[in-house]
């Protein structure tokens, strides 16, 4: 690759859902102007639910394409580029650190990486089809929508263990279908839901398929110690087999837990000085958006102030904030100045 074909960045953040676009919004009001890496999946995660409803500032269910659509507009407003392509390779061992995608080559003084997880999946027939109509791979997300409903869910370690009491808490009945005589999460949780009483486990059982053609209409198990299949009437099959980070294109250059998670510390640090990670990549525990987007304006915070220290940062490119986006500063600074006239100040101060 000549140096032509080399594009110098402040600041590359690998992963376009709500963790980047976040991460990209703060840097870019911080003044680095960011590069936003889309991957193959723009906008992220919850472009492929219907409905969110605990994001905070949106008193109606919005839909998730609709969310991520805003955020991407957002951050265009203040001048965020985004490129679609993915990052196949990464370089984090000199100063300056490499990412290759299919278009070209990119150097920079800092990366977020924000590439999420992706839930694994039973593989079934139909799973795909029916994933936000019926079939469901986050309780804290969907139990709500099956209130006084029977549901089942699947898996048996800690994740099942607590989302099933989570559920428990709407739905009329839980089923968890485990696929051994003994549950891998901790006991405390194994005790947890053998102790409530609208749950029900079935022990040795596995999912054979989704039953209904367009629309969810439960689903057919077996025991797989007797061979015995039955129908499960429930309205509602959640899927809680764990989650595969993305981090295959970081392949041996970043330090990662034992299932595959970025390690991060409070201030979204990796163990690489000026590379950060923000949302699913590197959190096993809540996975939500509105920590995903958290987490994100803590990297790019964190990543501004690394790149305005780093001695031989590339010269800062310029925030083109589009026009009514700049008015709205304008405005923005005005309303500021009237609310610390009142004492209370809400805009964000780095120094
Ligand atoms: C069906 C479903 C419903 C959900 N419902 C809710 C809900 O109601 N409320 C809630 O709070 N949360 C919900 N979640 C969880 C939520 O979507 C995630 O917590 C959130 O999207 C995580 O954001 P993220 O930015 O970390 O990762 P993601 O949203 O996974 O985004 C990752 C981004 O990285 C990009 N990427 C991946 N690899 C590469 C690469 N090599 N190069 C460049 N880019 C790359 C992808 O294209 C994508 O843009 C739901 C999830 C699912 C699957």
């Amino acid at each position: 690759m000549n140096d032509k074909n080399r594009q110098e960045e402040n600041l590359i953040i690998i992963g376009g859902g709500p963790g980047g676009l976040s991460a990209s919004i703060y840097a870019a009001r911080n003044g680095v102007a960011p590069l936003v890496l889309n991957g193959p999946e723009p906008g992220g995660q919850i472009t492929t639910t219907s409905e969110l409803e605990n994001y905070p500032g949106f008193p109606e269910p919005i839909g998730g394409f609709e969310l991520t659509q805003q955020m991407t507009e957002q951050a265009e407003n203040f001048g965020v580029r985004l490129k679609y392509e993915s990052a196949e390779e990464v370089d984090f061992s000199g100063d300056k650190f490499t990412v290759k995608t299919e278009g070209g080559e990119y150097i920079a003084d800092s990366i977020i990486i924000a590439t999420g997880a992706e839930p694994r999946t039973l593989g079934l027939e139909k799973e795909d089809s029916m994933r936000g109509n019926g079939v469901s791979y986050c309780a804290t997300c969907d139990a709500a929508f099956f209130r006084n409903k029977e549901v089942a869910i699947v898996g048996g370690g800690d994740t099942a263990l607590w989302e099933a009491t989570f559920l428990a808490k709407f739905a009329a009945k839980v089923y968890i279908i485990h696929r051994r005589d003994k549950f891998r999460g901790a006991k405390i949780l194994g005790d947890r839901v053998k102790d409530k009483e609208n749950i029900e486990i079935l022990w040795d059982t596995e999912v054979e398929n989704i039953k209904g053609e367009k629309k969810f209409e439960g689903i057919r198990i077996f025991n797989n110690k007797t061979d015995e299949e039955r129908d499960l009437d429930v309205k509602g099959l959640f899927i809680a087999i764990g989650h595969k980070p993305r981090t295959e294109c970081l392949k041996g250059q970043i330090e990662l837990d034992d299932h595959g998670y970025i390690l991060t510390d409070k201030k979204q640090h990796t163990n690489i000085s000026g590379v950060f990670a923000c949302g699913d990549v590197q959190d096993p525990d809540y996975r939500q958006v509105v920590i995903a987007a958290g987490s994100g304006a803590k990297a790019a915070i964190e990543a501004s102030e690394y790149i305005e220290e780093k001695e031989n940062s590339f010269p800062a490119k310029e925030v083109k904030m589009k026009n009514h986006a700049a008015g709205d500063e304008a405005k923005d600074s005005s309303d500021t100045a009237k609310k610390e006239e009142g004492g209370l100040s809400l805009s964000l101060s780095l120094d």
